[in-house]
């Protein structure tokens, strides 16, 4: 078991210094454009795929070489802090590949997880699809239906996944669904739909308030076929699965199991707050920079305690953020995760992005409310931090929960 320690290794070091390069020069000039243009960032993805930032070997190194749990994070905020729609359309192929890490066998995810990026010279996508338009934040009650055709061993799926990040234009797609539909959450399985695979279609492409250059659709699933083996964790595991959820339904003393969804969600909570920790900082650095310049009634605004106390609640929420994001990463990775602390890591950060983000506009006056300024593209940027992976109110709910012991409604 690794340490708890606040100083970077070596290599988190060199690794947070080399995204940073990449955030600064690669990143940060191209984000107006494609926040404008509202269309998935090609250009840039391949370019993050040629230093080797967006791959397979990199989110191996990230996740698993690293016994800190800190170094995902690390790269994250500060790719973050270049652009969070850049950000995401390069990180949201690491959510496909936690679903199917979490849910898949060692065999599935070592043939799967790689098909999630393709090669720098040939970069693909993955998308993992479990919203639907009638189940957000309610992941139990997911109507789409997967069927076991035990004749040709294959599984037919029929639903609709709503707001998918790469839905459509992603390569492979994890895709919840329910088994068993009145064991809700419990009778539920993880599957992959392969490349190419007829039935799946994209539906609507949402036009968004902020992380426009991230493409977001909805999913449409009718009669996909799919081989047995895309069944994540295999058949034998989920029919053990289902029969310990039945008998739990019968009685409540029996331990039901975990949830698909929600264990990769347990994992990519402390990731999505380390984003917005990145997005929280650009906007204060911003800030900072600009009160010290900007003069107003014969002085630089900073020296006014209103503004230079506004940056130090700012300073204080942010660091606050990362060193609850960085807690929940180093305990996810060493096995003592309680779920409550990546919760925490993202209800305070999420909050933290969404308020320093709009101070910054508060900071930088009229300029900061036009587009010729970034902190107003901050601002929409940052609100989707307590929306996915959970809104705010779920997070308080699953702390709730975690500090009580009670199930609160
Ligand atoms: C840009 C974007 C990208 C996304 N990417 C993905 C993706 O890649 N894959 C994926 O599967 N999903 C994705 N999502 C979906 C996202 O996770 C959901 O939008 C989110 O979980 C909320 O669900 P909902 O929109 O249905 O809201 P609802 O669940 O309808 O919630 C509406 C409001 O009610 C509150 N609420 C609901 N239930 C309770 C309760 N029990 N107690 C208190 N308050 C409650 C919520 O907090 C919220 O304020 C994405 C969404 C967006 C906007």
């Amino acid at each position: 078991m690794g340490e708890f320690s606040l100083e970077l290794n070596e290599d988190q070091i060199q690794i947070q210094k080399w995204v940073h390069e990449f955030a600064e020069n690669v990143v940060r000039p191209a984000a107006e454009e494609w926040d404008e243009r509202e269309e998935f960032p090609w250009p840039v993805v391949e370019e993050a795929a040629k230093v080797g930032l967006y791959g397979f070997d990199f989110m191996a190194q990230a996740m698993l070489g690293d016994e800190t749990g800190l170094t995902l994070p690390i790269a994250l905020e500060e790719l973050f802090w270049g652009d969070a729609g850049i950000g995401l359309s390069i990180f949201g192929s690491g959510l496909a590949a936690a679903g199917i890490a979490g849910n898949g066998t060692p065999e599935q995810t070592l043939e799967w997880v790689p098909q999630c990026y393709g090669t720098a010279d040939d970069v693909k996508l993955g998308a993992f699809c479990v919203s639907e338009p009638d189940a957000g934040s309610d992941v139990s009650s997911l109507r789409t239906r997967a069927v076991y055709d035990q004749a040709n061993d294959e599984w037919v799926l029929n639903g609709t996944k709503a707001w998918i990040t790469n839905g459509g234009i992603a390569d492979v797609h994890v895709v919840v669904a329910a088994v068993d539909p009145e064991l809700k959450g419990r009778g539920q399985a993880s599957f992959i739909v392969p490349p190419n695979t007829p039935g799946l279609s994209q539906g609507q492409k949402y036009k968004k308030h902020g992380i426009r250059a991230s493409h977001t659709s909805e999913v449409v699933l009718e009669d996909v076929r799919i081989p047995g083996s895309c069944l994540l964790g295999g058949k034998e595991k989920l029919d053990e699965k289902l029969a310990k959820a039945r008998e739990a339904q019968k009685n409540p003393q029996v331990s039901s199991g975990k949830q698909p969804a929600m264990a990769t969600f347990e994992a990519t909570r402390p990731s999505v707050a380390a984003m917005a920790v990145g997005i929280a900082r650009a906007a204060y650095e911003y800030s900072l920079d600009y009160a010290q310049e900007r003069v107003a009634f014969g002085k630089p605004i900073i020296m006014n305690q209103a503004i230079a106390f506004m940056l130090a609640d700012m300073a204080t929420q942010i660091d606050a953020s990362r060193l609850l994001v960085h807690r929940a990463a180093w305990l996810s990775r060493n096995g003592t995760f309680t779920n409550a602390e990546g919760s925490m890591s993202k209800l305070h950060a999420g909050r933290t992005a969404v308020w320093v983000t709009e101070r910054a506009i508060q900071i930088l006056g009229g300029y900061g409310y036009t587009r010729e300024y970034p902190v107003e593209r901050w601002h929409r940027d940052a609100k989707i931090m307590d929306i996915f992976e959970g809104t705010e109110q779920i997070q308080q709910l699953v702390i709730g929960r975690a500090i009580s012991g009670l199930r609160i409604e």
